[in-house]
């Protein structure tokens, strides 16, 4: 097995498209720690085979990699891996987000028999600033579908093929299935479900073989069941509710992710491999992971009836594709660029005065290095 902490054992995946203008007019341009660094002809801008994947600008990476294989050990509440690896909560925080953004799985196949099925989780707004309560009441209660269920799918086959995807607030649709899955299917695909009209019609318009069944009977005999779904998401349910005690909505794809992960790759020796194999290969996770809020607001706006309220405000020292990332306050970021410049114009100035003029030819250089810093 290769020891990923040995850097040099991993291939160095050659970058071939400019992961900011997607140019593929790359040169060789010296390198980066041990990755080869290229040089876009057309933006100028540089790259190595990080860019843009969960480990992008990263710093801390000896921390970061045993962040990483904790994660995928067990579900540790944010407070308890911070304290367990050494890094703020903070930081633990947007590393976990910084990785989950990096599995978001999109190049599955199903083959053969396949079950479907819908779960619910709470609608949570936990963590936002500014809102009166953290989590509307009432909610917990209601039967059916409402505004205060999130709608997760639950699409598995009965080999390692597995999508969790966070569909809508409300009832789901056959175009909420056919957004998420659609396409999804090999021609051998028996779809299974229960009796659920969307599911139905979803599969006759894609031309899927589909078997279903009365909820109450559980099964329509023999192999045709959804029992695998169902234990996968009553695990889910356990942990999301009880283990990290409710997730913000804004979160439940990145959770779904790290939960379908664990579940793929639970008992291979090789997991934590595969799993870092799977972020370098990954560039869109930056992306992906600077823009969710703007993909919450997207889904709250498109996929429910309730109201986006209240912005996460949050700047990033790169985003990739030129992204307007919502929430990023230029103005601010602004006045702290030149309120820096002003600081360190003062304290040059400063430190001339106090240490270095010893002679009256510094009065001159003074104000003339005023201008130039
Ligand atoms: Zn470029």
């Amino acid at each position: 097995m290769v020891n990923i902490n040995d850097r040099e054992s991993i291939t160095d995946i050659p970058v071939e498209v400019c992961p900011y203008c997607s140019s593929n007019l790359l040169v060789k341009n010296g390198h980066r720690g041990n990755k080869q660094r290229f040089k876009c002809k057309v933006c100028h801008k540089t790259s190595t085979s990080s860019t843009g994947t969960s480990f992008h600008g990263l710093k801390k990476t000896d921390k970061f990699e045993e962040y990483r294989k904790l994660m995928f050990e067990q579900y540790l509440p944010i407070k308890v891996i911070a304290k367990k690896v050494g890094v703020s909560v903070q930081t633990a925080f947007d590393w976990r987000h910084k990785i989950l953004s990096g599995l978001s799985d999109t190049a599955v196949e199903f083959k053969g028999i396949t079950e479907i099925d819908d779960i619910w989780f709470l609608y949570s707004q936990k963590g936002r600033k500014g809102l009166q309560f953290s989590r509307e009441r009432g909610g917990s209660k209601r039967q059916g579908d409402n505004k205060y269920q999130v709608k997760l799918l639950v699409t598995a086959d009965r080999e390692s093929n597995k999508d969790f995807s966070v569909a809508k607030i409300g009832r789901i649709t056959k175009s909420d299935i056919a957004r998420k899955v659609g396409g999804k299917f090999n021609k051998s695909c028996t779809l299974v479900s229960d009796k659920h009209r969307s599911i139905s019609a979803f599969a006759k318009s894609e031309n899927i073989e589909h078997v279903n069944f009365i909820s109450s009977k559980h099964s329509a005999g023999g192999e045709f069941h959804v029992q695998n779904v169902n234990n996968m998401a009553a695990r889910m349910k356990t942990i999301v509710n009880h283990q990290l005690r409710g997730v913000s909505t804004k979160y439940l794809q990145n959770y779904s992710n790290w939960f379908a992960q664990r579940e793929a790759t639970k008992s291979l020796l090789d997991k934590d491999l595969i799993i870092h194999q799977k972020m370098e290969q990954n560039n869109k996770a930056w992306g992906i992971f600077t823009n969710i809020e703007g993909s919450y607001k997207d889904f709250i706006v498109n996929q429910s009836e309730r109201t986006y309220r209240c912005p996460t405000k949050r700047s990033w020292s790169s985003n990739l594709n030129n992204k307007k990332v919502v929430g990023g306050n230029a103005v601010a970021m602004l006045i702290f660029k030149l309120s820096t410049i002003s600081l360190n114009r003062a304290k040059i100035v400063g430190d001339i005065l106090q240490n270095k003029i010893q002679d009256e030819k510094t009065y001159f250089i003074v104000p003339i290095l005023f201008f130039i810093i």
